[in-house]
Order: C-alpha cells, then sequence, then structure tokens
C-alpha cells in the first residue's frame, strides 16, 4: 500500500524524530504551522478517523497521552498548546493516515480557519 506516514513509520522515509516506541511515532511536520508543529501517529495504519474502531480505543489513549508528555517536553504546558484530528476535505485532510497535529509556541487564533 502507498502510504506516506507508513513509509514514515517504517523509516523507508525520513523524518525529524520528536518520539517513538512500538506502536507510536511522532515526528516534526515539514511545513510547520507554529515554533512548535508536531504530528503523532500510529504505526498500524488507519487511513482516517472514520475508519477507527472499538479496539483502536487504548491506540487513541496513547496518541494523546503521547502528545501531551511532548507538550510538556517541549516546554508548552504553561503557555497552551493545542492537538488537531483533521478529518475529510472540509478540514483539509491531506494525508490519509491518522495523526495527530500537536501545534504551540504562539498565541494560536480561535476559531481556526
Ligand atoms: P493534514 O492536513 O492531513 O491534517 O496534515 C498533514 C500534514 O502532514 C501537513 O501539516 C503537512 O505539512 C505534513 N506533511 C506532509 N508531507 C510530509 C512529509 O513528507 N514529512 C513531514 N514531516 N510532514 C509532512
Ligand atoms: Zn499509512
Amino acid at each position: 500500500m502507498d502510504c506516506l506516514f507508513c513509509d514514515i513509520a517504517s523509516g523507508r522515509l525520513a523524518s525529524k524524530k520528536a518520539y517513538e516506541d512500538d506502536d507510536i511515532l511522532a515526528f516534526h511536520d515539514i511545513n510547520p504551522q507554529a515554533p512548535v508543529h508536531v504530528l503523532v501517529i500510529p504505526k498500524k495504519h488507519v487511513a482516517s478517523l472514520l475508519d477507527l474502531a472499538p479496539e483502536d480505543d487504548a491506540l487513541v489513549g496513547a496518541l494523546v497521552r503521547t502528545a501531551r508528555d511532548l507538550a510538556h517536553r517541549l516546554g508548552l504546558s504553561e503557555r497552551g498548546f493545542r492537538l488537531v484530528l483533521n478529518c475529510g476535505a472540509d478540514a483539509g485532510y491531506s494525508v490519509f493516515h491518522v495523526h495527530l497535529h500537536l501545534i504551540g509556541g504562539r498565541a494560536l487564533g480561535w476559531p481556526p480557519g
């Protein structure tokens, strides 16, 4: 299967890693929207939020907790940060492998564009 983030998860494609364990990889976004912009992905291929199953609940919890730990390690927990899961065309979802955006290091507008 042709998937950019599967290639990054397996190491076939290079990335600037922020965290890795058996199930999860976090790496810096190639086109950062803020001083900190990290993508946290499951190594397992899940095409989008629409494809998550109940058996993925622990994985989703681990993604969020990993992002929270990274926010702390990258110095964002005091000023704040945002976690974003895009889904579908209206949200600009462009890489079809679930990824959690960790964004911070500047004041973020609300509502998002
Ligand atoms: P989406 O819009 O699908 O939620 O986010 C996809 C994100 O993946 C974008 O922020 C984009 O900059 C990032 N991205 C796309 N291709 C690559 C790549 O090859 N390497 C890295 N590190 N990030 C990428
Ligand atoms: Zn994939």
